[in-house]
């Protein structure tokens, strides 16, 4: 079991990975991960207002899954849809919230990603979903995404940004990543023409795939 301060180091290097991989810009956006041991139910996340770059471990902030901070940051503004999440997903034991350019683009056009390409399925389902616009922090915001996330592991925040999940910190990340690829090759193809979409009973056949080999799994 990794320890807590080892945890929140990951939770910076994460934070700062997010932004080297070009999926956030800046101060925008949030990582945290899943906190339980003895006594406590929980997460750690981002800090709110603080780079990247000069986070030490002790700025993670910690919250117990009923919103209540430990220590003396301010967690994310973005710390319900954290929580909710936690307490709606036991498949989550990481978030990161990114302000993916392609995915944003998409997002402020409140569209969704298709299942225009097979890899879609590594988000859980044959679309990545757009959840409606709310306000930054609210509840209202966070119940939207919660929906938007229902059998998924990844969905995309109306004129906002986009959210993964994962087992790990690593795996969200990857998925971020993924899904910022996912977005921009959508884009593009959309500067043509609308693609057209893999029929559900081959989305049905690729699901089955990943679902089988426990992992997304591709060509090459
Ligand atoms: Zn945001």
């Amino acid at each position: 079991m990794i320890d807590e301060r080892t945890l929140r180091a990951e939770v910076i290097a994460t934070a700062l990975a997010m932004n080297a991989a070009g999926i956030n810009r800046g101060k925008s956006g949030n990582v945290s991960a899943r906190l339980a041991h003895e006594g406590f139910a929980g997460f750690l996340v981002t800090p709110t207002g603080m780079p990247y770059a000069a986070l030490a471990p002790e700025d993670i902030v910690a919250m117990t899954l009923a919103g209540e901070p430990a220590g003396g940051r301010a967690p994310s503004s973005e710390w319900r849809f954290h929580r909710d999440i936690y307490a709606s997903r036991a498949d989550a034991n990481a978030i990161v919230h990114a302000h993916a350019p392609f995915a944003t683009t998409l997002a402020c056009l409140d569209r969704g990603i298709p299942a225009f390409h097979y890899m879609i399925a590594v988000a859980g389902g044959d679309d990545v979903r757009c959840a409606p616009y709310a306000t930054f922090g609210t509840q209202a915001l966070s119940d939207h995404a919660v929906a938007a996330l229902d059998g998924r592991k990844a969905c995309l925040l109306a004129h906002h940004g986009m959210i993964a999940l994962g087992g790990t910190l690593a795996d969200a990340l990857a998925l971020a990543v993924e899904v910022e690829t996912l977005a921009e090759m959508y884009w593009r193809a959309l500067q043509v023409g609308e693609p057209a979409r893999l029929p559900p009973e081959e989305m049905a056949v690729v699901l089955a795939q990943f679902a089988t080999y426990g992992q997304p799994v591709r060509c090459g």
